[in-house]
């Protein structure tokens, strides 16, 4: 690198130093925070299990809810419930074919009362509610009592909300939201499912 260019390069690099510092100065409230991962791609309910081992692994507490695959196996469940996360997670009885809304709905609200109660716990930095946009949906859990205890829950309480079709509402509170983009997925030209990278 030539002089010039070298010092072009840092005149370069102290702007972009002094953008970022000045952003990093102008973020300065503190608190938890609503995060939501939709979008019909896959890694939403890696990305959320993803953070609470960043949580734990700073010695803070997590909780997880799961609104749709309680009865099947789940790789970080295993291994995350080891490590003193409480997992909830829908009883059976709750199946896609049936639909038999009353039972379903009974399923959901089990598992709904314990996410109340999570979010209503200040000891909880971290709180995942797992799959929940399909309860919204589907009118298992009403709207308006997921946002009411969103907006009621300790200050330092982080949640992330997880499953495709969001409702705009909740996307609209959120803090950050990340729409995950399918390009293609194994599943569509005939790979099966596999463990360790799909549960
Ligand atoms: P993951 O749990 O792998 O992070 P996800 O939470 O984004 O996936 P879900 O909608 O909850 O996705 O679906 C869970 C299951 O469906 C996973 O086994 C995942 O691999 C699979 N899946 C995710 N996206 C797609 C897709 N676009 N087409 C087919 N299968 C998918
Ligand atoms: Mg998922």
């Amino acid at each position: 690198m030539t002089i010039q260019s070298n010092d072009r390069y840092q005149q370069r690099q102290q702007k972009i130093k002094q953008q970022v510092d000045s952003r990093v100065a102008a973020a300065t409230e503190d608190r938890g925070l609503l995060i939501i991962c939709t979008g019909n791609g896959k890694g939403k309910s890696t990305a959320a299990f993803g953070t609470v081992t960043r949580a734990v692994g700073h010695g803070q507490k997590a909780a997880v809810t799961q609104f749709i695959k309680g009865t099947w196996e789940c790789g970080e469940r295993n291994l995350l419930s080891r490590n003193g996360v409480e997992f909830q997670v829908m009883a059976t009885g709750f199946t896609w074919d049936t639909q038999d809304k009353e039972s379903d709905t009974l399923a959901a609200q089990e598992v709904w009362q314990h996410s109340k109660r999570m979010l209503s716990d200040p000891s909880l930095d971290l709180v995942v509610l797992d799959e929940i946009t399909y309860m919204i949906t589907y009118g298992y859990i009403v709207l308006n009592e997921l946002i009411d205890a969103l907006q009621q829950r300790p200050s330092g309480q982080t949640v992330i909300i997880t499953g495709r079709g969001c409702h705009r509402n909740l996307i609209e509170m959120a803090d950050t939201v990340t729409e995950m983009r399918s390009v293609k997925h194994a599943f569509e030209h005939g790979l099966q499912a596999r463990k360790g990278i799909d549960w």
